[in-house]
């Protein structure tokens, strides 16, 4: 199962220009199985993606991405309540309450938080405490993703890929490929935590056709 795991639509990140509508139509067109929607802080446009998803046959997972002091972070499996900013102490243990998964995104990006508030990577001990990195990540560059999957091999950490998609052009330029479908939040956190993925470019793993290599 091919997945985009981290994707902004403009129901709910004001940086997107992508539209919930077009996400799922340029999903579907190169060949995902499957996206999560994760928004800044908000669950509000994972769910309504989610629901026009299943009005067309096709799953999308519900995650949200956080700006805490350890660095940007993805939460998968159930939903807590998060705010932009927060304490990365205070997120793990909320999502350690519920039973979720937190992925490190983007940790070699040289910058997080909300306007690039933070610089530098995020702290190793914050890293070494979270479930899974995101090593391939669609707005990072090449080396900056080598990177991250030498740091996720170095701490024996499962790895996803994700676009972090803000237009149309961009969804599913990462990946996170699991070894079956996966039916619901719940079991994707369980997947991820247990390590039962890879992440890749999708054009690593697909040639697209000429009809859908372009906008
Ligand atoms: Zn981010
Ligand atoms: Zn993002």
């Amino acid at each position: 199962m091919i997945v985009d795991l981290h994707v902004h639509t403009n129901h709910s990140s004001f940086c997107s220009q992508l539209s919930p509508g077009e996400l799922l139509v340029r999903a579907k067109m190169i060949g995902l199985d499957a996206v999560a929607v994760t928004e800044h802080s908000v669950y509000s446009g994972a769910h309504i993606t989610c629901e026009m998803g299943l009005a067309e046959g096709f799953r999308v997972f519900k995650g949200v991405e956080v700006y805490t002091t350890g660095g940007d972070m993805l939460v998968f499996g159930t939903e807590v309540e998060v705010c932009p900013d927060m304490e990365f102490e205070e997120l793990l243990q909320a999502v350690r309450e519920v039973g979720g998964v937190i992925v490190a995104a983007h940790p070699t990006r040289g910058y997080w938080g909300h306007h690039r508030k933070y610089k530098g990577f995020p702290p190793r001990e914050v890293l070494e405490r979270v479930d899974a990195i995101e090593t391939l990540n669609g707005g990072c560059s090449y080396q900056e993703n080598v990177q991250a999957t030498r740091l996720a091999t170095e701490l024996g950490l499962p790895q996803v890929g994700g676009s972090d998609a803000h237009s149309v052009s961009q969804v599913g330029r990462c990946v996170t490929v699991f070894p079956r479908p996966i039916q619901g939040d719940d079991e994707l956190a369980r997947f991820i935590r247990e390590g039962e993925c890879v992440a890749a470019y999708l054009d690593g793993i697909l040639t697209l056709p000429d009809t859908v290599s372009g906008e």
